[in-house]
């Protein structure tokens, strides 16, 4: 199996690092349904290929949109425990959807306040965030969810041990209706309880 065989748009296709020939295990089973749709919880570790598994896809939605419909629209939010882990996703992200002319931007916290609402004054097509500072800039109105289409919790076990669901669940109940997928490398039941209150009914289940 190859990524051609993915509906994926061929420009993110080409745009992959030449390390990466073959999809996954991950990516074999996610791409398909989250192209399609529906929204999606996975166990994967670091290191599974769970950034593109996400990606790939929901870039591939934002590259069918009409530019009218994308321009200056947050359409994804990817939700991340750390800001290392946020730095990489969006380097990733950026690199593979390179000939799309998206906007993407990364909120952290540690980071000047002020310099972020400039910077998203131009709203990003996705952005990569910690939950705090992303909730305070939500906040203060320099980030609007009303087009919001993919929402990701990447590594959300880590976000549960870091302390994080409460302004999860602050964030989620600013958004619209979206398709939610979440990656985590385990499941705790807290984890779980959380995972059923915010996925749809028919969410898949990879493992
Ligand atoms: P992740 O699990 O998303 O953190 O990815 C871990 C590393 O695996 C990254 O350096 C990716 O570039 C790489 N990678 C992702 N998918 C594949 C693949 N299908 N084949 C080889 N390497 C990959």
């Amino acid at each position: 199996m190859s990524f051609s065989s993915f509906s994926l748009n061929p420009k993110l296709v080409d745009a992959l690092p030449a390390s990466v020939l073959k999809p996954s295990e991950i990516q074999k089973q996610a791409i398909p349904k989250i192209i399609q749709g529906q929204d999606v919880m996975a166990l994967a570790q670091t290191g599974s290929g769970k950034t593109y598994a996400f990606g790939l896809p929901i870039l591939h939605s934002m590259s069918q949109k009409p530019i009218q419909k994308l321009s200056q629209k947050l359409l994804a939010l990817v939700i991340v425990p750390t800001r290392e882990l946020a730095t990489q996703v969006a380097g990733d992200l950026s690199r593979v959807g390179a000939d799309l002319d998206l906007r993407v931007e990364v909120v952290c916290g540690g980071e000047d306040t002020e310099l972020q609402i400039e910077r998203l004054s131009t709203p990003a097509n996705l952005i990569v965030a910690t939950p705090g500072r992303l909730l305070a800039l939500v906040n203060q109105g320099a980030v609007d969810f009303a087009a919001l289409e993919h929402l990701v919790l990447d590594e959300a076990d880590r976000l549960l041990d870091m302390g994080f669901i409460a302004d999860i669940k602050s964030l989620i109940a600013l958004m619209p209706t979206r398709q939610t997928l979440l990656f985590s490398a385990t499941m705790p039941e807290p984890l779980l309880q959380f995972t059923q209150q915010i996925l749809a009914r028919d969410a898949i289940r990879l493992e």
